[in-house]
């Protein structure tokens, strides 16, 4: 059976079947056959090699999430070489399409919570702030340097027990400036040794064998001070990261 109607994101995509199950639909989808070039040497091929059945994550459909049920064809070449077709909706190796990938990063800056995010998307938190940091890394302008006074805390993501993010903010100001994805000393270190030229003072309320992780992660020496001795009272949250860059989101939607 074909369908005439044209599903988000599935643009010149051929809609085999559609199933409904319980709580998800399933999408079966294939691409019309279509000459190919040969990745190795350039020859153009119609040769189909085999077929594989890839399931990748979709928008939500009427309310539902759901799964392509993607057939994806192979290509043989005279050369010998076996090659997946293109597929416009998804990346290679990607269990997500390329539309779900585009809307985790506007939810993981967007929606209330990470979980929240997680849930609409049916996806894990861990995903959801995986996108969330990068989007982060992508706002940072060329050229950075960090203030002289940092202050670093850490931030545990609700469901994964154990699983830290690190959140370096300006110790002055408070303003947050990025967050590392764990806390490990090798994830500090190469991140410190990008930037701390400037950092004379870190300001934290952590344990002691942090400190003097975070002691080695320098270079050179440093004070590490904790919060309640420096001067004024710190207060930040990540939800002050999310409001600033869903403010800068919302001014790059708006340029747009
Ligand atoms: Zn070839």
């Amino acid at each position: 059976m074909n369908f005439n109607m044209e599903l988000p994101g599935l643009k010149g995509v051929n809609i085999e079947e559609i199933i409904e199950q319980e709580n998800r639909i399933l999408v079966y989808v294939s691409m019309p056959l279509k000459e190919h070039s040969c990745p190795a040497c350039g020859v153009k091929t119609l040769k189909v090699h085999d077929y594989r059945t890839r399931k990748i994550g979709h928008l939500s459909f009427w309310g539902r999430l759901t799964k392509l049920m993607y057939r994806c064809r192979r290509y043989r070449c005279t050369c010998g070489k076996r090659f997946a077709e293109k597929a416009p909706f998804v990346e290679r190796y990607q269990r997500f399409s390329k539309e779900v990938n585009q809307a985790m990063i506007i939810q993981s800056v967007q929606s209330k919570t990470f979980k929240d995010a997680a849930m609409t998307l049916g996806t894990s938190v861990s995903t959801i702030i995986r996108r969330f940091i990068k989007q982060v890394k992508a706002a940072l302008p060329e050229g950075f340097r960090l203030p002289k006074a940092i202050a670093i805390d850490e931030y545990k993501s609700d469901t994964d027990a154990g699983k830290y993010q690190l959140i370096i903010a300006n110790a002055e100001t408070h303003e947050p400036i990025d967050i590392l994805p764990n806390r490990r000393l090798q994830t500090i270190k190469t991140y410190l040794q990008k930037y701390e030229q400037d950092v004379e003072i870190v300001v934290m309320d952590m344990n002691g064998s942090f400190k003097a992780a975070i002691h080695q992660a320098f270079a050179k020496p440093i004070i590490v001070a904790d919060r309640f001795h420096y001067c004024r009272y710190i207060h930040w949250a990540l939800d002050d990261v999310r409001r600033k860059v869903r403010k800068e989101m919302h001014v790059k939607l708006l340029v747009k």
